[in-house]
């Protein structure tokens, strides 16, 4: 059975994109009010008191958009003092990163992770639903920076959509040539919008290694990180490619994670939500640490039987929530 210590916490549901395939434009979203956000010193005491006693050492901040959450590089610095963390890492859509990165490095974080799905700026604007306000530029000098201030690994996530952003691949996979940069093909999945799932499909990444194969070759690869992607590289480049394809390949087997989302719940599974826990009103509730490391425990017991081919598609029929209310 494969240790559970690897916590992603969502820092926020909003964003500033809109990406088509997460929280496209016009989409009904409630957001959650401030004061139902986990607050940091919420977040602290769950993690000294429930999280790190239980052998959870490695947290990823995510969203929503974290760098839109205040006091960002503040909260980094507290959850990296923790004596039990063995790794911090955060995943950002990279728009505010230029302005932050210097401060968040500072603050301890070392592994970044930046999505960019496309190198042409009209199809990454109609992506990220950023159309007349042109985000790549601001992106790219996002990703920029982070590199020149040494974050490393660096990786960059590409959501493939048919139709959409698979005729430039090659051109993102050749960007692990020259540069240290991780570019990682994620395949598209039915959450967030289902309409563009259905009309467009998703491409299976055997698919994308056989096109890397036909052009340059393939080998086996490694790079830090607590993942479900397989790794290769490109003979002879400094960066790896990866390829996560939850789509084409049950990887349940291997799942080290739980998710905690902004509203402080606990869940098992990105897809199934059997045993969540509301950590944050159990917390507000007066709740002592104990009783809700004991409840964590339970669920940690339970998680080797959850499986997201079998997805509790909550009360909807679809699924409850979305990546950026989760916690992508
Ligand atoms: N806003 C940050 C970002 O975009 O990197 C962090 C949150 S986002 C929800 C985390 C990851 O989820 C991103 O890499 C994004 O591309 C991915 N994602 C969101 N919706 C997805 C979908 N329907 N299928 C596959 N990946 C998705
Ligand atoms: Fe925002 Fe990230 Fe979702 Fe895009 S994928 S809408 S950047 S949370």
């Amino acid at each position: 059975m494969n240790a559970i210590d690897y916590l992603r916490i969502s820092l926020i549901d909003r964003c500033n994109f809109r990406c088509q395939y997460c929280m496209p434009e016009g989409a009904a979203l409630d957001y959650l009010l401030k004061s139902a956000l986990l607050q940091d010193d919420e977040l602290l005491l769950l993690l000294r008191e429930v999280f790190t006693p239980l052998g959870f050492t490695r947290f990823r901040l995510t969203g929503g958009e974290p760098l839109l959450r205040p006091n960002l590089a503040e909260l980094i610095a507290h959850i990296a003092a923790l004596p039990q963390t063995q790794d911090i890492s955060l995943t950002t859509n990279g728009f505010l990163l230029a302005e932050q990165a210097a401060d968040l490095y500072a603050a301890g974080l070392r592994r970044i992770n930046i999505s960019l799905d496309s190198l042409d700026a009209d199809t990454f604007d109609s992506l990220a639903g950023t159309k007349g306000r042109s985000r790549w530029q601001q992106v790219w000098n996002g990703i920029q920076t982070a590199y020149e201030i040494g974050f490393d690994p660096l990786k960059l996530n590409v959501v493939v959509i048919p139709g959409v952003n698979d005729s430039e691949l090659m051109d993102l996979a050749a960007l692990s040539i020259e540069r240290a940069w991780h570019v990682r093909f994620i395949e598209f999945m039915p959450i967030g919008n289902d309409d563009l799932f259905s009309d467009r499909g998703w491409i299976p990444s055997e698919d994308i290694r056989q096109q890397v194969r036909d052009r340059w070759g393939l080998d086996e690869g490694f790079v830090l990180g607590n993942g479900p992607a397989d790794v290769f590289k490109i003979p002879g480049a400094k960066g790896t490619l990866g390829f996560i394809s939850q789509m084409s390949e049950c990887f349940c087997d291997r799942c080290n994670r739980m998710r905690l989302s902004a509203d402080g719940w606990l869940r098992p599974c990105l897809l199934n939500e059997t045993g969540q826990i509301d950590l944050k009103t159990a917390l507000r509730q007066g709740r002592e640490p104990a009783e809700l490391r004991q409840q964590v425990q339970q669920l940690l017991q339970l998680k080797p039987e959850i499986n997201y081919k079998e997805r509790d598609a909550g009360t909807t029929g679809r699924y409850a929530k979305t990546m950026s209310q989760i916690g992508g």
